[in-house]
């Protein structure tokens, strides 16, 4: 293991060095306990926290944004097209495991397969991650986690170019990267030694058994899923929970899904720019077609979509996992209570009601 150790007071010490190249961004809490991502700025450095609730809106949008703009063009006799080429260098000083893992699965998607979205390689090669494992019980760990049953933490062990975890008296980093392991050449880490590895995995071994939350039926589901043992009745009871709203596609670092569209660049006619934007298949119009006609209106036969495309294996083979890391945003936003430790429970449940009758 690349480690080292960092003094306590050395800690925002890491945040200035990578100030120097990038623009950093960090979670801040808010009102109460709201908590966001926000840029690092000369004015808010100092009240960049450690431990804090994991931000709703996922950092996905670092590279990913809700709404990006692809390319402007003109129309007319000499018709113009102008690329947009965002590549600033950014890093994320404490982004948790699950969003590590999310990320991946976005860079699968995105990178992994036949057709390679330039905008999407172009804000994610000059991304720096500096994950903080998550040791807090009080700050860090919700009650609707469940990073321990999707295998994405609380530690994570690939993905991130520096991981940083508080020991108590002072915080061991763990480089992932060559990126990462080039800054320890700063004097504020120190040699690691055996007894920091140890104490690394006592606290690990204890933060593991406050989940609250769990699932371990997820391979169960997949079957299920997979070979199309749901009950249309089952999808029904769903999506009569669904509200429509989109949330829980929006707040998950692993959905992907967007819509494209052209619009006009202030009062000109032909000043347009193509955007695109974030989509989720709780939408009424996700699968609604240029003619209008819409194949899947009723909100079950969405929604069912939505647990094929991150339980089936036809996905999971190509992504290498369920397509969930267990941030447990879904089960907070989610007014039907439809998040999805809810609705494997529900699958398996019903499915084993079904052998029963
Ligand atoms: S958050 Fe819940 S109610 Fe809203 S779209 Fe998702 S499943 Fe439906
Ligand atoms: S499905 Fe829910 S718990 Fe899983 S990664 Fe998405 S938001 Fe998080």
């Amino acid at each position: 293991m690349r480690a080292r150790i960092i003094d306590r007071v050395d800690l925002l010490k890491v945040v200035d060095l990578l100030r120097r190249e990038h623009e950093v961004i960090a979670p801040f809490y808010g009102r109460g306990r709201d908590t966001a991502f926000d840029v690092v700025t000369d004015a808010n450095r100092d009240q960049i926290q450690l431990h804090l609730p994991n931000p709703y809106y996922p950092p996905k949008r670092y590279v990913f944004p809700h709404m990006q703009r692809l390319m402007r063009y003109t129309l007319g006799a000499r018709p113009t097209v102008e690329a947009d080429a965002d590549a600033r260098k950014r890093a994320i000083f404490g982004i948790r495991s699950c969003d590590v893992a999310g990320l991946f699965m976005l860079d699968r998607h995105f990178l992994g397969g036949e057709h390679l979205d330039v905008y999407y390689r172009n804000l994610r090669a000059s991304l720096f991650l500096v994950n903080v494992v998550c040791t807090d019980r009080e700050q860090d760990i919700d009650e609707d986690c469940f990073c321990v049953c999707a295998d994405s933490g609380p530690a994570a062990r690939e993905h991130f170019d520096l991981q940083l975890m508080d020991l108590g008296d002072a915080i061991m980093a763990v480089a992932g990267s060559p990126a990462g392991e080039a800054l320890f050449g700063a004097p504020i880490f120190k040699k690691a030694g055996p007894e920091h590895v140890q104490q690394r995995r006592a606290i690990l071994a204890e933060v593991r058994k406050s989940f609250k939350k769990a699932t371990s039926w997820y391979a169960a589901t997949t079957r299920l899923v997979s070979q199309g043992e749901v009950s249309e009745e089952t999808w029904e009871e769903v999506g009569r929970r669904c509200l429509e709203c989109g949330g829980c596609s929006f707040v998950c670092p692993t959905c992907n899904c967007f819509t494209v569209t052209d619009r006009k660049v202030g009062e000109k006619e032909e000043e347009v720019e193509r955007v695109r934007l974030w989509d989720s298949c709780a939408l009424s119009g996700f699968t609604r077609m240029a003619g209008g006609h819409n194949p899947r209106k009723a909100v079950h036969d969405r929604r069912n979509r939505r647990f094929f495309r991150k339980l089936a294996h036809y996905y999971i083979e190509r992504q290498l996992s369920v397509i969930c890391v267990g941030c447990g945003r879904c089960v907070n936003v989610c007014h039907g209570d439809i998040g999805m430790p809810s609705v494997v429970e529900i699958l398996r449940r019903r499915s084993l009601e079904q052998v029963a009758r």
